[in-house]
């Protein structure tokens, strides 16, 4: 019998290449050993936390064997927490956010949950611009949300006029992920001006008592951005801006499920103050209650500091070598810690096969929406990325 919904006896076909990519991964590695194979398929950040959470980590189990040390606490986050992270979500989006308008969550995932859950009616649409993180479809989807992609332009840009055109009365988000996973792109200043008209202009057009078009803005990329290039806020562009992130890769905490969610300081007055008032109602009521309390007095202790970006930035150059010494051809990231180059042939499932006979995984860009291309998360050793170049070669070879 089926046992499961619709929805999800449908779409179980269609689960997640990235995590096929996975499992493929542990089964290599079980039968060639660790070291032989060269896995670039997940984006789970391997370089340790800054060395400061050793000490807040003792600190916290020191203080935490109490009473109520690990309970339940209010479901919007610990209130010293709060205040802590709306200090440095201030600094980092150029505007006093008070912690009335933050929210700990389980992560940059539950937050766009809950923010979809908030929002979105049946039928309702979500534009992001493609190619974009898989997850998105399925976080609106559990609410009856459909999601819109619309091609970027070829260097990865936003299309604002195509965004602007697929603009319908059902649409009630834009969202944004800039630095971007898969493609390392970082929206520019006026990029980002050019979006928040079209969300403004719509706004208007739907007048006080319309539902409100918001842009969401995905930030758990925003501390990896190389060679100077400006991460713009987005916070203070647009009373309709909401931006949710996490400590999950910029303090390499990905298991302990800390995010955030900031909203428009006018926007929490709007409405009575119902937007945040329901945010806090939904995330306690899709289970998780509040986030984690040992990783959000981690998170607050060190959320000024970040991993060694340097690591990255190195991982970065030795990968653009690597792909050029092989003649493939790519859009270098500006960001984040992906590549997503271009398949040779054409044939993003034929090109990851012949990858994958030379232990090499990639993940086709067909599962974020874009095929001819692969997506290579860069969470890896340089001495992995090193040690891929020969199969590299061998593989564009293979499918010239
Ligand atoms: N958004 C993007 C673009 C991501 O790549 C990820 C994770 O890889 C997430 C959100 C979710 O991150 P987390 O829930 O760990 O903060």
């Amino acid at each position: 019998m089926q046992t499961v919904t619709d929805y999800f006896a449908e779409s179980a076909g269609k689960s997640s290449f990235i995590r096929k990519m996975f499992e493929k991964g542990l089964e290599l590695k079980a039968q060639f050993g660790e070291e032989n194979v060269c896995d670039f398929s997940l984006g789970n950040p391997d370089v340790p936390p800054p060395a400061a959470a050793r000490d807040v980590l003792r600190a916290i189990a020191d203080d935490a064997v109490r009473p109520l040390g690990l309970g339940y606490c209010p479901n919007a986050g610990i209130p010293a927490v709060r205040e802590k992270i709306a200090v440095w979500i201030s600094s980092q989006q150029s505007m006093e956010v008070p912690a009335s308008c933050t929210i700990m969550t389980v992560g940059a995932a539950s937050a766009l949950v809950d923010c979809f859950r908030a929002t979105i009616e049946r039928g309702d649409e979500v534009i992001v611009p493609s190619p974009y993180f898989v997850e998105y479809g399925n976080y609106c989807g559990h609410f009856g949300g459909v999601l819109r992609p619309v091609a970027t332009k070829e260097d990865f840009s936003l299309d604002i006029e195509a965004i602007a055109n697929a603009v319908t009365p059902r649409t009630r988000a834009i969202i944004i992920n800039s630095p971007n996973n898969p493609t390392g792109a970082v929206y520019s200043r006026d990029e980002l001006e050019r979006l928040v008209s079209v969300v403004e202009d719509e706004n208007r057009r739907r007048g006080p008592s319309g539902k409100a078009l918001f842009i969401l803005s995905d930030e758990p990329y925003r501390a990896f951005a190389y060679d100077g290039v400006e991460v713009p806020a987005v916070l203070p562009m647009s009373k309709y801006a909401v931006v949710v992130g996490s400590f999950s890769k910029t303090l390499s905490m990905a298991g302990e499920r800390v995010g955030y969610i900031a909203v428009n300081p006018a926007l929490c007055e709007e409405d009575g103050g119902a937007f945040v008032s329901t945010l806090v109602l939904v995330n306690r009521t899709l289970g998780c209650v509040n986030a984690p309390v040992i990783g959000q007095r981690l998170a607050a202790a060190i959320c000024g500091e970040t991993v060694d970006i340097g690591i990255y930035a190195r991982r970065r150059a030795l990968m653009a070598e690597v792909l050029r010494n092989a003649g493939i051809e790519f859009t270098m990231p500006k960001g984040a810690f992906y590549f997503f180059p271009k398949v040779p042939g054409g044939d993003d499932f034929a090109f990851v096969d012949k990858l994958l006979e030379e232990r090499i995984l990639a993940v086709p860009g067909t599962g974020f929406g874009r095929s001819g291309h692969i997506r290579l998360s860069c969470s890896v050793d340089e001495k992995i990325i090193e040690r891929s170049a020969a199969g590299f070669k061998r593989a564009v070879e293979a499918v010239k």
